[in-house]
């Protein structure tokens, strides 16, 4: 009874494998794909993402963290390009608070290391899942270069293949699972700023760079080899859309009239834009998760999620951490251990779904808008007087650990105070007069109580 199948060797199935090894278990992991270390990448297919506190604290979990700060570079804030070709930079925090920009790919083939170098885990590769039987827990996997069929009885299957999941798939074809997905109108594509002849970065190196254009934007991270990966989102159709860019002159048309300092550094821009997919993003949220004591969703199966906040993996990496101490608190009681884990983890997965939607917006649209910016430097204020008693909604995400239900309903309080300052006439003048200062603390004075009502977290933060 102590194995354990996954499915799937993606970020989210490669760190759940670490932790169940790490318990003891006996785990099996088949991926659809052949072993990425195997390969040499395909430009344009390997997106990079950004690790908060949550993901990396998951990895640290796993014993796996540095070894994937070593491989990422830290960025402490946003670099606006705004249209007027003028820059503002926004930092995360006050107190150098940082993501790490790192590879996908990379950070996958770092998981898959540590797993096989550390512990007794097979992973079988080339595996496709094309079945599932739930009376019997029967699985089958087709070989993608043999053909072989292969049916295997587990005792227990963990589903972490991904946004378009097969195991959630079977999962779905009982009465009453609950399922919903939603599309953006909005896709991106990766294209790539390549480092200098000297093997340096073109771009100032820890930030992320935005472009907001409204309908269009575009976002580069940096690489640690000098590189710095971009993705540009673009409508599907419509103006100015994936749909539309049909040549060379149409893709020049749109940078030089809304990025043309970005397209300077890309010398490869035409060649890139027309070998990469378009990559679509989808929110994913289901219910349930978990099936009798036998079959667990996990990492984008269970909910995918806009990549806007860059909460995708990082929540998956949280369910590996949370996952893993339901495991060891109700031990081989794998009903209580499937129950507590979704318990805790859907709520929280159903709400950052919606958040990083709203989001999309924000970054999209408002990152280069006066109101909001007015707002960020506002939230940095309040957080320099009351650094453990307001914290920005973006820093409970992604510096904290608070669960996101909770991180919105402190929000909801903090919100409050911000609008009521945003009557001020003539405020971004008077920021810094002492004025403002008295009425931020006689606003606080009145919304702490009621802060504090609503996050016993929020105040073991505190302490
Ligand atoms: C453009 C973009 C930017 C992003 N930025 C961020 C970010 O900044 N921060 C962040 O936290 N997240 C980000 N994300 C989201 C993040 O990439 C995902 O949330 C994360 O990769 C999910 O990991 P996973 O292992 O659950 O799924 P996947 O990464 O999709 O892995 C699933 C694995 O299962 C395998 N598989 C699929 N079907 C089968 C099958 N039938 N049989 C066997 N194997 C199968 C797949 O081959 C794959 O290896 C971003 C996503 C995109 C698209």
């Amino acid at each position: 009874m102590k194995d354990i199948t996954i499915v799937g060797a993606g970020l989210i199935g490669s760190l759940l494998a670490i932790y169940l090894a790490k318990r003891g278990y006996t785990v099996e992991v088949f991926e659809r794909n052949c072993d990425l270390r195997e390969v040499t990448p395909k430009r344009g297919r390997s997106i990079n993402i950004t690790l908060c506190d949550r993901g990396l604290k998951a990895l640290d979990g796993a014993g796996v963290g540095q070894i994937v700060r070593n491989i990422s570079v830290p960025v402490y804030g946003r670099l606006i390009h705004q249209e007027n070709q003028q820059l503002e930079y926004q930092p995360y925090g006050n107190n150098q608070e940082a993501l790490c920009s790192v590879s996908r790919n990379e950070l996958n083939r770092v998981l898959l290391d540590y797993a096989q170098n550390n512990f007794p885990i097979n992973f079988h590769f080339n595996e496709e899942c094309i079945g599932l039987d739930l009376s019997s827990t029967t699985i089958t996997f087709k070989n993608s270069i043999t053909g072989n069929i292969l049916h295997r009885q587990a005792n227990r299957i963990i589903g972490a293949d991904g946004a378009y999941s097969a195991v959630r798939q079977r999962l779905q074809q009982r009465s009453r699972f609950d399922y919903s997905q939603h599309y953006a109108a909005h896709a991106n594509k990766e294209l790539l700023i390549p480092a200098s002849a000297q093997g340096a970065w073109t771009l100032k190196k820890n930030v992320l760079h935005i472009w907001p254009r409204g309908q269009h934007m575009l976002i580069s991270f940096p690489n640690v080899d000098g590189s710095i990966t971009c993705t540009l989102h673009l409508p599907f159709e419509g103006e100015s859309s994936f749909d539309s860019i049909k040549n060379k002159q149409d893709l020049q048309h749109l940078f030089v009239t809304m990025f043309p300092d970005a397209m300077q550094e890309m010398p490869e821009l035409v060649q890139d834009y027309f070998t990469n997919p378009v990559i679509p993003m989808v929110t994913v949220c289901c219910s349930h998760w978990t099936f009798k004591d036998k079959i667990a969703l996990i990492g984008d199966a269970a909910h995918a999620m806009w990549p806007s906040y860059g909460q995708g993996a990082n929540s998956g990496f949280e369910d590996c951490a949370i996952f893993d101490q339901c495991v060891g608190e109700y031990r081989d009681n794998w009903i209580e251990t499937f129950r507590a884990y979704e318990q805790q983890r859907r709520p929280n997965a159903d709400a950052m779904g919606m958040l990083s939607e709203q989001h999309f917006v924000e970054i999209r649209d408002l990152v280069g808008n006066y109101e909001f910016q007015l707002r960020k430097k506002l939230e940095r204020k309040i957080n320099r007087l009351y650094p453990t008693r307001y914290i920005p909604l973006y820093s409970l995400i992604a510096f904290t650990q608070i669960p996101y239900v909770e991180a919105l309903e402190i929000e909801k309080q903090q919100k409050q105070i911000v609008d009521e300052l945003l009557k001020i006439k003539e405020l971004e003048q008077r920021i810094d007069n002492p004025e403002i200062e008295d009425i931020i603390h006689k606003l606080m004075h009145s919304r702490n109580v009621e802060l504090q009502k609503v996050s016993t977290n929020l105040l073991e933060f505190a302490r």
